[in-house]
């Protein structure tokens, strides 16, 4: 159970005061549960006056630590929005000790057109931040995020899927941070959560995102990644459901009979840098050889490029980089030179 005497172990970076314009009809303050918006002055063609509004819920009650959740913060990806709205309607705040900013629509314009990018401004939510409040719409949201919602929040939970072009093992992701005693409480509640799979994910080393923002805020992070394709997958759902409510119960916000389930004995995995992607090599349509979870090792062939255009090209067959478990493929067949056609995730050789 985390205390807010723990945070300040991690000395979280100060947040800088918030220079924008949003307002909200929510009091962060007040007990009970609260339906409302975010809601960031926007003046379009079509607008003069208007606003991007976002919506948020606040669930209060007792004494305990304060947990955001987003979806959301790509636009195609289903699970985590479903599971944050389910909670938002119908947790008993009673049954709550400590706060929830549930935010299950950040990136509202991209989930607006089922897109992974807003149409707004083009930009990729998730490598903005820590956002600029005099930026883009997307950026002033990051901002928003960083400098107002985070330094309010003991823990961060932000659920994501495979979005349009991947469909991956559901799985709790752990983000890298630097801080040992935040690594060991990031691992705690991302083995807490009861995914299929753990793995630690650095995005390349790229620190533009929430869950890399939310650690050097101090928070303790939990990520995820729920199938893909666009669609709601049923089996990652009902996983997504269970592992909130289990972080939550983790965390000390909900009580869980008997404790929430722990995986102690579940390796955790990483995608151990660029020898985990398998890239197209060019334009075509990829076969994969491989289901996802498959054992496999480095220079394995794992698919083929056909060029269905074209008799005289052979199919090209790409190989994997590394050892591990197919962790997740390109949704579409079609690819381009350059697309990520599969993941392979290893064996993590960090603390866990
Ligand atoms: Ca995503």
């Amino acid at each position: 159970m985390m205390t807010k005497s723990d945070k300040k172990e991690n000395m979280p970076a100060t947040p800088q005061p918030y220079g924008g314009n949003a307002f909200t009809n929510v009091d962060f303050d007040r007990r009970g549960r609260q339906l409302g918006f975010i809601s960031f002055p926007h003046s379009p063609h079509s607008d003069a006056w208007g606003v991007t509004q976002i919506p948020i819920a606040v669930i209060a009650n007792g004494e305990g630590p304060t947990v955001v959740i987003e979806g959301g913060n790509h636009g195609d990806e289903y699970e985590g929005p479903i599971a944050i709205g389910e909670l938002a309607r119908e947790l008993d705040p009673g049954r709550l000790q400590g706060r929830l900013i549930l935010m299950p629509a950040n990136n509202v314009h991209a989930v607006l057109a089922a897109r992974r990018t807003s149409p707004v401004d083009d930009i990729n939510f998730n490598r903005t931040w820590p956002g600029n409040a005099k930026g883009t719409i997307t950026e002033q949201i990051a901002a928003y995020m960083s400098q107002r919602i985070f330094p309010m929040a003991d823990a961060f939970l932000d659920l994501h899927s495979g979005g349009s072009s991947l469909d991956i093992l559901p799985s709790a992701i752990i983000e890298p941070t630097d801080d040992p005693a935040l690594h060991r409480r990031n691992v705690d509640a991302v083995k807490a959560f009861g995914a299929p799979y753990n793995v630690v994910i650095s995005n390349m080393g790229d620190k533009r995102t929430a869950t890399a923002t939310a650690c050097a805020a101090g928070l303790v992070t939990v990520g995820t990644e729920m199938r893909g394709g666009g669609t709601v997958s049923l089996d990652a759902l009902d996983i997504c459901r269970r592992g909130v409510a289990n972080v939550l119960a983790h965390l000390g916000l909900l009580e869980c009979e008997g404790g929430p389930p722990r995986q102690d004995d579940q390796p955790v995995l990483e995608l151990a840098g660029p020898a985990a992607y398998v890239y197209a090599t060019g334009d075509g349509v990829f076969e994969p050889f491989h289901a996802n979870g498959t054992v496999v090792s480095a220079g394995q062939p794992a698919g083929r490029i056909h060029r269905i255009w074209d008799l005289t090209a052979p199919p090209v067959t790409l190989h994997y980089g590394t050892d591990g478990i197919v962790y997740g493929r390109r949704h579409p067949g079609r690819v381009e030179q350059g697309n990520c056609c599969v993941v392979v995730a290893s064996e993590y050789g960090g603390l866990t």
